[in-house]
């Protein structure tokens, strides 16, 4: 009589952290593996004080067809033993769709968090995850209007979307340290408030890409300020590929950071660079401006006020310095801003929605 919430990467543990706690005993955790590595994963568990996974399978490092099969098939087996009354997935990970196709396939309702968000680019391999969990889900939890709208241009519509805002506002209100902890985080790594630039760098298309990623190394060392840069894996791994690890010289090359110390540094940042989604959807908690490293996005919300989408190029630093010109003003003009994310009550939300529909014991 539980409820199965399947996740397997860093953002979708920060983001259905809420929706776990809420849940409280009848939440049973199932990791698939996609992020195996601990600075990418176990650490969110414990920094929210939520219990370790129940279930563990091992999918990570397959490639996406590979790592999508392997999931179904176990996804598949403790579905038919378990019978839970519901399955939880948030975003648009390979994870995402997996527990939406092995639930669909029990005929367990699958409820999608997040669901309607839309970058129209189908070189992503995201925009196919989003799509396909959309139209799989039978309770879609939207975060913004445009993402009702999205869906609707779909055919998929009524009592099964319900609009919640995002559970990344009360991610951040969670983990975000106090004032004096903040201190001590900048100051441990010798950094002014509003004096340095935090940024992250993952997507495929900017890491994949020789010529993207040293396009964007090469602008960081052009920004007005010294740097923060918690390196993915991935992005490691992409680095030493290409054969740049000398362009990380002087750009504050740290490991991974869990979300406390993370969003402590993005709160004091002058601004932040990354092509993250949920650096997108935090900047506006946060009230950071933000570059966008990307070709496309599914957050326009963010653009409006808080984001500029930029493609890697000489734009980057330009747009940092014309920043930087006037960085109080426009840290003064952000903080007057609301979230367009929602009032931080999306996870209360989708865990009563849950409970009304699905009855959950
Ligand atoms: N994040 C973190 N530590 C870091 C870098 C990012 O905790 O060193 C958090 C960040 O606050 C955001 C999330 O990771 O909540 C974004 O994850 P990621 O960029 O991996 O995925 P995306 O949001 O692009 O799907």
């Amino acid at each position: 009589g539980g409820v199965a919430v399947v996740l397997g990467t860093r953002p979708e543990i920060i983001k259905l952290a809420g929706v776990i706690a809420e849940l409280g005993p009848k939440a049973c955790v199932i990791h698939t593996g996609q992020h195996y590595d601990t600075g990418l994963s176990d650490v969110f568990f414990t920094e929210r004080g939520l219990p370790a996974p129940r279930v563990r399978f091992a999918v990570g490092g397959a490639g996406r067809g590979g790592q999508i099969g392997a999931g179904l098939t176990s996804l598949d087996e403790w579905f038919a033993r378990h019978r839970p009354v519901a399955v939880v997935v948030q975003g648009d990970t390979n994870a995402t769709v997996t527990g939406a196709l092995a639930a669909n396939a029990r005929r367990i309702p699958v409820v999608h968090v997040e669901a309607g968000l839309r970058s129209f680019d189908k070189t992503m391999p995201e925009e196919y995850n989003r799509i396909i969990t959309d139209h799989l889900s039978d309770l879609l939890c939207a975060a913004t209007e445009g993402n009702v709208e999205n869906l609707a241009r779909e055919g998929i519509g009524g009592a099964a979307v319900i609009r919640t805002g995002n559970t990344v506002v009360e991610a951040v209100r969670a983990q975000l340290p106090g004032r004096h902890r903040r201190r001590a985080l900048l100051a441990r790594r010798g950094l002014v408030p509003g004096g340095y630039a935090l940024v992250t760098v993952h997507r495929p298309e900017n890491t994949d890409d020789a010529a993207a990623l040293r396009t964007i190394l090469t602008e960081l060392h052009r920004l007005p300020c010294p740097v923060v840069l918690p390196l993915h894996p991935r992005t490691l791994g992409a680095v030493r590929r290409h054969g740049l690890v000398d362009l990380l010289d002087g750009l504050g090359v740290t490991g991974p950071l869990g979300s406390a110390e993370f969003l402590g540094l993005a709160a004091h940042a002058a601004f932040l660079v990354s092509d993250s989604g949920g650096v997108q959807e935090e900047c506006t908690v946060l009230k950071r401006p933000l570059i966008v490293v990307r070709r496309s996005t599914e957050r326009p919300e963010a653009m409006q006020d808080f984001a500029v989408l930029v493609s890697p190029g000489p734009l980057i630093s330009k747009t940092a310095a014309e920043w930087w010109r006037d960085l109080p003003g426009l840290h003064r003009r952000l903080a007057a801003l609301e979230s367009p994310f929602g009032a931080g009550d999306a996870s209360r939300r989708i865990v009563a929605e849950i409970a009304r529909r699905f009855g959950t014991r």
